[in-house]
């Protein structure tokens, strides 16, 4: 009996093993959102308070205890940059905590989870792991998107009419009615052009605007300085072979085929879901005009994920589809949490907006409000006889601990998302502006990640039914 228990347990263990190599499922996970919307802080919190055990309650598997180890891997795509985890980390865990280097190109790393499966199965197969490739790559990319279906001259035109009349865009323009387009290409001009139009799109940006394309000027990764982001939107008119106008379209030409759809191609057609963070706070404290520009930046972004809009997409899709979109405003923890449900109705509104106009090709979609890493406590503060609901945290500049009271959302998403009318409200006050906060300190002790709102929620949408 002893042998027969024996060949038993070794052909299990041996099925085990076979099994395990052939079933290991990988969820790519796509993370992005314009600069500074916060997927440098939103994976590294993910990560640690994955594997230091955070508080993570809404993550189910987490708070039943069936993930039994989490633990960084070798990277499957070995040409990718790799997600600089431990960097950022210890930019944030310190001596003197503060925020680590943000996204500037893709990058990917791997996360993997060993599993006990949930009720029945729990006591027939043994825990499984499943590997979470985090992906992380800037909104603007995906903007480009638009890019496929214009040509020059279309692009052209449509950038110098929608700019016209922004004061960010003087020197520019200025720039453009001194040079000669049907000239022989210069290349020295050609490059003053980009840096003036990249220099546009920085000011821009920083203004609220968010029609930033194309993505490489402002996040150009490895580009910098090439050919293929060298050249800027030119009046249209006669201009023959080798002149600067047609080496400026030339270029937009290769940068279409040689940077958009490369990166749609290799990077975002095999992603399984995807979180698109947004940093709407700072958009609504800017005003009527960033909240416009926003939500079409948005609905843009979320019209990648519709392939059947796009001849091109709907060809690298085959039939593949983004499972599932969490849509999540971050830095929630700069208002009380009485605000949190309507911010959650922006953002709700918004991806409803972007909705309607097309399915989702049967993806599910969640809108939610979050902070990656928690750097305020909640306070209640009397001011002229009034209690505010305010947000404690120590500030960024002077290292001193303030309280704050950022203003009121609207109930009524509408009121703020109603296309920019005259004398449209401003919603966050001018407290807003100067609650840049430190991170705050954190020291992991095991069975400690960092703190943070909702996360787990987020973890539990995106992978939760996996795991
Ligand atoms: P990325 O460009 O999308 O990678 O953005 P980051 O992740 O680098 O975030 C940009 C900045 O937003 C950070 O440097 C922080 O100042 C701020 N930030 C991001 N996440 C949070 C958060 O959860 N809470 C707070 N208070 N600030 C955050």
């Amino acid at each position: 009996a002893g042998l027969a228990d024996g060949v038993v347990r070794s052909i299990e263990g041996l099925g085990d093993r076979v099994g395990q190599a052939l079933f290991e499922p990988v969820i790519r996970v796509g993370v992005t959102g314009l600069a500074r919307a916060g997927k440098t802080v939103f994976i590294t919190s993910l990560i640690a308070n994955l594997m230091d055990r955070g508080r993570m309650p809404g993550l189910l598997a987490q708070g039943e205890g069936r993930i039994l180890a989490a633990y960084l891997q070798p990277q499957p795509d070995v040409t990718l940059p790799r997600f600089d985890y431990e960097s950022h980390l210890a930019a944030l865990t310190g001596p003197e905590p503060h925020w680590p280097e943000s996204t500037r190109t893709v990058s990917e790393l791997r996360l993997s989870l060993r599993v006990r499966p949930a009720g029945l199965l729990s006591g027939v197969t043994g825990p499984r792991v499943i590997h979470l490739d985090i992906v992380d790559y800037p909104g603007e990319w995906l903007l480009d998107l638009a890019l496929l279906d214009k040509s020059y001259e279309e692009w052209a035109a449509e950038v110098l009419a929608r700019i016209g009349a922004r004061s960010e865009a003087a020197a520019y323009l200025a720039q453009v009615t001194e040079v000669d387009t049907a000239a022989p290409l210069d290349e020295p001009v050609a490059q003053a052009l980009a840096a003036g139009f990249t220099a546009y799109l920085h000011a821009a940006r920083a203004a609220g605007f968010y029609d930033c394309t194309p993505g490489r000027f402002i996040l150009p990764g490895d580009l910098a300085g090439s050919p293929v982001v060298t050249f800027a939107p030119l009046p249209g008119g006669k201009a023959g072979r080798g002149s600067l106008r047609a080496e400026m379209a030339r270029r937009y030409d290769a940068y279409k085929r040689e940077v958009v759809k490369p990166f749609f191609r290799d990077h975002f057609a095999k992603i399984d879901r995807q979180v698109v963070l947004v940093d709407a706070l700072d958009a609504i404290h800017k005003g009527p005009q960033a909240v416009e520009d926003m939500r079409r930046a948005m609905a843009d972004i979320l019209s990648a994920f519709r392939p059947g809009r796009n001849a091109f997409l709907t060809q690298l899709f085959l039939g593949r589809r983004v499972e599932r979109i969490l849509f999540a405003a971050t830095k929630a923890d700069h208002l009380h949490h009485a605000q949190h449900g309507r911010l959650t109705g922006i953002m709700a509104a918004l991806l409803r907006e972007a909705r309607d106009r097309a399915e989702f090709a049967g993806a599910t979609t969640q809108a939610m409000a979050l902070a990656a890493l928690r750097a305020t406590v909640e306070e209640r503060v009397s001011h002229n006889g009034e209690m505010l609901d305010c947000v404690r945290g120590r500030l960024l500049e002077t290292g001193r601990q303030a309280a704050f009271y950022a203003g009121d959302l609207p109930d009524d998403p509408g009121q703020l998302l109603a296309p920019a009318r005259a004398g449209a409200k401003e919603w966050l006050g001018r407290d807003y502006q100067v609650m840049r906060f430190a991170p705050a300190p954190l020291n992991l002790r095991p069975g400690e990640g960092p703190p943070h709102i909702r996360l787990d929620r987020a973890a539990q949408f995106l992978l939760g039914d996996k795991l």
